[in-house]
């Protein structure tokens, strides 16, 4: 064996953290691509997306996953099983918060440390914090002294009991949400053994840092997956999910969480790809708004969606977009299976 397999390092790194906080911005930041889709709502992420990222000696592999929330009906169900599903098996896990978040769900820390896995704890979106307060730490510049680095092989997450309720028992209280240097002190104080590293995953502030973290506790490995793979997931379901974003963009209540974008096909020709595919909805109701008057409303989520997909393909796209009724679709664990959750 030569000396580069032998010194390569490859493992699992599950993003995972409540909705809304930055997830998949953060994958996709990390690979460099767009794979994930991004909206300002919620629940955006309805599975498992792997991003593969290839450096010279290493092979790190995340996975993007729906946000951890309390399960109202099946789809969410479904949603949750991912999440929960991708720590089993993770070389790490990057658990991410924002700058608002004051404590971690106690499920999801006792799950971590059954399978004995290491943690980082992200706290995101710090260019929304003052820049007068936080110059120097928003240019990446974060003394080493603030921060736990787990280096050690057994990562079992103690979280500080006397901490749970930190902010009526600490005295001197940090002005959360305003100070980074008090942010880390006050997550390291709630878990000594986690690392901490503050972030802007939109403006790609300390991305490096979280990469050479991630690097130190990944095992030595071959690569998992070949090397020019940035996922696993076919470009039919990046299809499926470029429309699924537009339409979580365009339209409000309840139509983006009761749709369902399937691919009915998917053809590449010499200078175009056709693409034919259904958007599912739960009511009559819902289809007439998606469609709108004159089918403009319909009109205008293909123009972008195309556009999109041109991009992400680097080809031509001929798009096609039909509006199906599939009454209950979230609930019906037969549909689920047949729109492809587990
Ligand atoms: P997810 O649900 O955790 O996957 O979150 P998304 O990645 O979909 O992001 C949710 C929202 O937060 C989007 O509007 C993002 O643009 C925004 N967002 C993500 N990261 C940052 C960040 O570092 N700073 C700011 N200001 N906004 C962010
Ligand atoms: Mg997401």
């Amino acid at each position: 064996m030569n000396n580069k397999i032998l010194n390569f390092k490859s493992g699992f790194v599950s993003i995972i953290g409540k909705p809304n906080l930055g997830k998949s911005t953060l994958m996709n930041t990390l690979i460099g691509q767009k794979l994930s889709i991004i909206t300002s709502k919620a629940q955006t992420t309805r599975h498992r997306i792997l991003g593969i990222l290839n450096g010279k000696d290493f092979q790190i592999i995340f996975s993007d996953t729906p946000g951890i929330i309390n399960p109202k009906y099946a789809l969410q169900k479904s949603m949750i099983k991912e999440s929960y599903g991708s720590i089993i098996g993770a070389d790490v896990i990057l658990w991410v918060i924002d700058i608002y978040e004051k404590e971690l769900d106690q499920k999801l820390i006792e799950k971590c440390n059954k399978e004995n896995i290491p943690l980082i704890i992200l706290i995101n979106k710090i260019d929304l914090l003052d820049p007068k307060i936080n110059n120097k730490e928003l240019k990446g510049n974060i003394s080493d002294k603030l921060n736990v680095i787990t280096e050690s092989t057994n990562n079992n997450i103690k979280i500080n009991s006397n901490c749970s309720s930190l902010e009526e028992e600490n005295k001197e209280k940090p002005k959360r949400g305003n100070n980074i240097k008090d942010l880390i002190k006050y997550w390291n104080k709630l878990i000594p053994t986690a690392q901490i590293i503050p972030i802007s995953a939109l403006k790609k502030i300390n991305i490096e840092k979280v990469v050479e973290s991630i690097l130190k506790l990944l095992p030595k490995h071959p690569p998992y997956y070949s090397e020019e793979m940035i996922t696993d997931k076919p470009e039919k379901f990046f299809a499926s999910e470029i429309i699924r974003e537009k339409i979580f963009i365009n339209y409000h209540q309840e139509i983006p969480y009761s749709s369902e974008v399937v691919i009915d096909n998917f053809k590449e020709e010499e200078k175009i790809i056709k693409i034919k595919a259904l958007i599912y909805v739960e009511r009559d109701s819902q289809k007439y708004i998606l469609i709108g008057k004159k089918g403009l409303e319909l009109k205008k989520i293909g123009i972008s969606a195309r556009l999109e997909l041109e991009e992400f393909l680097n080809k031509k796209v001929y798009l096609e977009l039909f509006v199906k009724v599939s009454p209950n679709w979230r609930k019906k664990t037969s549909s689920l299976s047949k729109f492809g959750y587990r």
